[in-house]
């Protein structure tokens, strides 16, 4: 199934969107499955589940974190992590330039936006990302690049709201991106939409989704 829910997905997908295939909780036989398919961006939300399966799935695969991220747990993704989505502190973006460092490499980062109308949802509201993006402490933080913004709408089906909050973020996202920023900044990705949600997104100014139980299946826990 999973080689067919993948084709069946990347075949609808305009040729701007990055796909980027959800494999939490999965084993790593379905991720073979998926790599065998063509697949070759993964998403993970535990950092400790994502190395373990770097360690065993061939080395061109791109990992992305998706997770809520702990910062002192950076250091076991740092030398192989290829984008993190949900980053909601300069506190956390420190941490990864000083892992970076270490390993001498840039590592990409989104910033994650808060645009859910729920209290539970992890992100930044847009003027704390606009200080992030203006503060100098991020002039010196070199090796990390913020590469664009990641959102995740209310868990709804009222299709008017999450037009309105996808379009909200694409609004700020245009905005930024042609602004003067720093030279380790330089927005491109807007990640943007879910198995439930990814063609509203989509529609609505999303260049990268995250698409999980439409490709694995129903996961039987979080
Ligand atoms: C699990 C998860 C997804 C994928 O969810 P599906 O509904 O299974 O497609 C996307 N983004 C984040 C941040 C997730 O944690």
């Amino acid at each position: 199934m999973i080689t067919k829910n993948l084709q069946h997905i990347k075949a609808s997908l305009p040729e701007h969107v990055t796909l980027v295939a959800v494999s939490k909780t999965k084993p790593v036989v379905d991720l073979q499955e998926a790599y065998n398919a063509g697949q070759r961006i993964f998403g993970e939300n535990k950092i400790q589940e994502m190395a373990e399966k770097f360690d065993v799935l061939p080395k061109d695969i791109k990992w992305h974190m998706i997770g809520h991220l702990q910062s002192n747990k950076v250091k076991y993704m740092a030398h192989f992590v290829d984008l993190i989505h949900g980053v909601d502190k300069l506190k956390t973006l420190k941490e990864i330039n000083k892992q970076a460092k270490k390993h001498n490499r840039i590592i990409n980062c989104l910033l994650q936006a808060k645009i859910a109308k729920e209290e539970t949802k992890f992100g930044l509201s847009f003027e704390e990302i606009e200080s992030i993006l203006q503060s100098n402490d991020l002039t010196t933080l070199e090796n990390i690049k913020i590469v664009g913004f990641m959102g995740m709408a209310t868990f709804t089906e009222n299709q008017e709201q999450l037009q309105e909050e996808f379009l909200l973020l694409k609004n700020f996202f245009q905005k930024h991106k042609t602004a003067n920023k720093s030279a380790n900044c330089e927005l491109t990705i807007l990640s943007m939409g879910m198995s439930a949600d990814y063609n509203l997104a989509i529609e609505n100014g999303s260049t990268m989704v995250r698409v999980g139980s439409s490709i694995f299946g129903n996961r039987n826990y979080n």
